[in-house]
C-alpha cells in the first residue's frame, strides 16, 4: 500500500496490530472533541437554567437570612450588625394598634421628630388599618407580631407559627403596599428560651429575621404600671445591658396609658445621653 503526499509516494504497509492502534488514537480524539463541545454546551443550558432560576425564586432565596460571615441567622442584628460605638436606640411598641394609646404615641414621636418600630399584631391591624397607614405616613417601621398573639396555638407547630406569621404580613401588606412592610419579625412573648429553636428554624428556611430587646420599661409586667416607674425601668435596664445598641421593649395596647405617659421623659433622656432614634426593617 502506498500513501501519497504533495506529489510524493510514500510506502505504507501497517501490520494488524498497528492499524488497531492508530484506530484507537483516532477514536480517542474525536472522544476528546465530542466531550469537549458537549461541555461547553452544558455550560451554556446550565448558566441559562440557572439565570432563569434566579428571576423566579422567590425574594427570600435571593437574599438570604445571613450573617456577614456567610453563617446562616435569622437574628436581625447578627444579619445586621451594629457598628462599633454607634450610640442608636430602637423604640418598639408590641401588641398594638390600639385606638386609645396609640395615636397618643405617633404624636408623641411626631412631636419629638423621632422614628420608632411598631410590632403590630395582624388582628389588630384589620379593625385599625387607619392606625397602620397613619404609621407608615409618618415614616416608622410596621413590623410582624403574629396574628392572633395566641400563644398555646402559635407555639402548637412550627407550620401552626408561620401561617400565624404570614397570615399577619398578608393583612400589613394589604394595608400599605410591600415597600412599607418591615419584613422583620418579634415573638410573641420573645426569642430567648430554649423551646423556640424549632421556630427559629422554620423562621431561617422562610428567610423571616426576628429582633429580641436589650431593655424594657416592664409595662406589661403589672396590671396598672405608674409611669414614673416605666421611665427608671428603661434607663436602668438601658444601663444594665452595657449595649451602645439598644432595643426598647414597650407596648402600645389598649391599657397602655402609663407607656404613653412616659414616653415623652424617656425620649427626653435618650436624646441628652447622645443616641440616635433608628427603626428596624429588612434593608
Ligand atoms: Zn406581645
Amino acid at each position: 500500500m502506498y500513501l501519497k503526499i504533495k506529489g510524493k509516494r510514500y510506502k505504507f504497509n501497517p501490520n494488524k496490530n498497528t492499524l488497531y492502534v492508530i484506530i484507537a488514537i483516532i477514536l480517542i480524539i474525536i472522544l476528546i472533541f465530542s466531550l469537549n463541545s458537549c461541555n461547553k454546551y452544558n455550560t451554556k443550558i446550565r448558566g441559562e437554567k440557572y439565570e432563569n432560576t434566579l428571576v423566579n425564586l422567590p425574594e427570600y432565596q435571593v437574599r438570604p437570612c445571613v450573617a456577614p460571615d456567610g453563617t446562616p441567622t435569622c437574628d436581625y442584628f447578627s444579619i445586621y450588625p451594629p457598628e462599633d460605638g454607634d450610640k442608636v436606640i430602637y423604640l418598639t411598641f408590641d401588641d398594638g394598634p390600639s385606638t386609645s394609646v396609640t395615636p397618643q404615641i405617633l404624636d408623641i414621636l411626631k412631636k419629638n421628630g423621632v422614628k420608632a418600630t411598631f410590632f403590630v399584631l395582624g388582628s389588630q391591624a384589620e379593625n385599625h388599618p387607619e392606625l397602620i397607614s397613619r404609621m407608615a405616613q409618618e415614616g416608622h417601621a410596621i413590623a410582624n407580631h403574629s396574628y392572633s398573639h395566641n400563644m398555646t396555638a402559635i407555639y402548637s407547630s412550627p407550620e401552626a407559627f408561620i401561617e400565624d406569621i404570614n397570615k399577619a404580613r398578608d393583612v400589613i401588606v394589604n394595608i400599605v403596599g410591600e415597600d412599607k412592610y418591615a419584613g422583620v419579625i418579634r415573638f410573641p412573648g420573645g426569642a430567648f428560651r430554649e423551646e423556640r429553636a424549632e421556630f427559629k428554624e422554620v423562621l431561617l428556611e422562610n428567610d423571616i429575621p426576628y429582633v429580641n430587646w436589650n431593655c424594657l420599661t416592664g409595662d406589661s409586667e403589672t396590671k396598672n404600671p405608674v409611669s414614673a416607674d416605666l421611665y427608671n425601668r428603661a434607663i436602668r435596664s438601658a444601663r444594665d445591658s452595657g449595649r451602645d445598641s439598644l432595643v426598647l421593649l414597650m407596648h402600645d395596647a389598649g391599657a397602655k396609658q402609663a407607656t404613653a405617659d412616659s414616653l415623652p421623659a424617656i425620649i427626653k433622656y435618650f436624646k441628652e445621653q447622645g443616641y440616635r432614634f433608628d427603626v428596624i426593617k429588612r434593608k
